[in-house]
């Protein structure tokens, strides 16, 4: 089975937003250990053909159509760049002169087919979760051979050409991020990395939230820091 799944349309800053996830089932880099979409049983990073293209496509046009989507954001059901029509996908809603928002958690922002393809869309989001090589390998549990300081490097290096606007978003871990020397950590990530936009985020799932997430204090202490850092 093949096809897009979508979510409701929604409102953002005055532009109907409608995401669209390109994927049948969860294909990731990553297997983390919150991930609210499940197990990673199909770890990949490289690209993969699947079923029902072309009708999904005739999908996509009619959503479009029937929601007056202006922004379609394509958020997957993990890496969205394992889809080999992406770029097809993308050229096609660029070609009804609409924009597109793509999420990524950025780890492939650093391979020449992928930038290529990123360059293509009008916002990119990419993300961190944790702050050291141990926690990376522990709860993002990455494909073999993948580093945090490759990770960070990947995204810095395409920020530097993207003509586009960059979202970075970064979410907070109790026990994993939350401290002043994690802080200061993605303080600097973010001047690496100099992104347009910057979101903050919490673990909401309520699986996880309990021995995860972080007090709203806290959350509001440390958005403060990372949304103002001259
Ligand atoms: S990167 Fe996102 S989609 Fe992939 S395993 Fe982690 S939380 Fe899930």
């Amino acid at each position: 089975m093949g096809g897009f799944s979508y979510k409701d349309v929604y409102v953002e800053d005055g532009k109907r937003v409608l995401e669209v996830n390109i994927l049948p089932e969860k294909y990731c880099n990553f297997d983390c250990i919150f991930c609210p979409i499940g197990r990673s049983e199909n770890k990949v990073d490289t690209q993969k053909a699947f079923d029902e293209y072309e009708s999904s496509l005739i999908e996509l046009a009619k959503m479009i159509e029937n929601t007056k989507a202006e922004l379609i954001f394509i958020n997957s059901k993990g890496e969205a760049f394992v889809n080999d029509k992406i770029g097809e996908i993308i050229d096609f809603i660029k070609g009804k002169g609409l924009h597109v928002r793509l999420l990524s958690n950025g780890y492939l922002l650093g391979r020449d087919e992928y930038i290529k393809i990123a360059n293509k869309c009008d916002e990119v989001v990419g993300e961190i979760k944790v702050i050291t090589e141990e926690d990376f390998r522990k709860v993002q549990r990455p494909i073999e051979g993948y580093t945090l300081e490759e990770y960070i490097s990947n995204m810095v290096s395409f920020n530097k050409q993207y003509k586009g606007k960059f979202i970075f978003e970064i979410t907070i871990i109790k026990g994993y991020n939350d401290d002043e020397e994690s802080i200061q950590k993605i303080k600097n990530i973010i001047k690496e990395i100099s992104p347009n936009k910057i979101i903050i985020t919490r673990m909401e799932d309520e699986r996880f939230k309990k021995k995860l997430g972080i007090t709203d204090e806290r959350f509001e202490e440390i958005s403060n820091v990372l949304l103002n850092i001259s």
